[in-house]
């Protein structure tokens, strides 16, 4: 008895096995999590170079009666890997939309929303025909939105995805290039994608106000954006100086704790009302 119990404190001594079977508890637990409502989104606003409300960027959120809050960095590659990462994106997109339909109803307000999208999604063939139809059925017009997509598109997987992507973008849906800067790729799929946006990494905030080397990064960042015609956001900002230094370095858009954190709909709405100037 003894000897088992040793052997079970080994077991989750040892890092591995230990996210192993975290991550096998993320994927039984996320099974029944659509069903049970235990996923929701919140709003991280947006703000433009004058200072004012822009829009969101929505951002998935998991309160598990079983886990806890668990973050999407940890269910979203999980979901990814088991499978389940076609189900979830659709229940995404579609809260997404029933949330910002409610608030354009009840309060006479519209936006600008940037949805994050898994690789997986854009590999489903029928993405585009499924995320049209859902527009059009909410009747929201595409203009008002952008879908973020990662560096983890392999190149090998653009020439499928593109003709999809065309389609998105011929009903005003905007592309944009999230964490630019951190894979090993972003200058090819920046020249194969038709990209609207690029979003720096949050990863060169945190360097941008003391290293010189990170405040240069960030200015190439803006001038390869600038030169393509893309717009620029900076995200992860979290103080003032930040802020004057992507500013005076020519960044269009901004987002992080400084202005706000991802807000529910409730908050969102006042947010806005208050019209506050940064
Ligand atoms: P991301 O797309 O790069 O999202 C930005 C992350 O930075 C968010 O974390 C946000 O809460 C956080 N953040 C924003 N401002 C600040 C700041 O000033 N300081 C700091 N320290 N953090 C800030 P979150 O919500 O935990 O999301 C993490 C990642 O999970 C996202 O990174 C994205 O890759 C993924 N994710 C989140 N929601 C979705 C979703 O609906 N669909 C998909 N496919 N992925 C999602
Ligand atoms: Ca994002
Ligand atoms: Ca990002
Ligand atoms: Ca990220």
């Amino acid at each position: 008895e003894s000897k088992r119990l040793k052997n079970r404190a080994h077991l989750f001594q040892n890092p591995m096995q230990d996210s192993y079977l975290r991550n096998l508890h993320i994927e039984q637990a996320l099974r029944g999590a659509l069903e049970n409502h235990e996923l929701y989104m919140v709003y991280q606003p947006q703000i433009t170079g004058n200072g004012t409300f822009y829009g969101v960027e929505a951002l998935v959120r998991w309160n598990s009666p079983v886990l806890g809050n668990v973050p999407p960095d940890a269910f979203i590659p999980v979901a990814e890997t088991s499978g389940q990462m076609p189900r979830l994106g659709r229940y995404i997109i579609e809260s997404v939309f029933r949330d910002i339909k409610k608030i354009q109803n009840t309060h006479q307000l519209m936006f600008y929303t940037s949805i994050n999208l898994s690789v997986r999604q854009l590999l489903e063939a029928d993405f585009a025909t499924y995320f049209i139809s859902r527009m059009q059925k909410e009747n929201i017009s595409g203009v008002w939105l952008t879908l973020e997509i990662t560096e983890s598109l392999l190149i090998e997987d653009i020439p499928s995805v593109l003709p999809l992507l065309h389609t998105l973008k011929s009903y005003g849906v905007q592309l944009s290039m999230d964490d630019f800067g951190t894979g090993y790729s972003s200058l090819s799929m920046l020249r194969m994608l038709p990209i609207d946006e690029l979003k720096i990494d949050k990863s060169f905030m945190d360097a941008a106000v003391a290293d010189r080397s990170a405040q240069q990064m960030v200015q190439s960042i803006v001038t390869i954006g600038k030169n393509l015609e893309m717009d620029v956001v900076a995200e992860g900002v979290e103080t003032r100086e930040q802020l004057e230094m992507l500013t005076h370095l020519g960044c269009d858009r901004f987002q992080g704790y400084y202005f706000a954190r991802p807000l529910d709909t409730e908050a969102l709405v006042q947010f806005i009302t208050e019209q506050q100037t940064f």
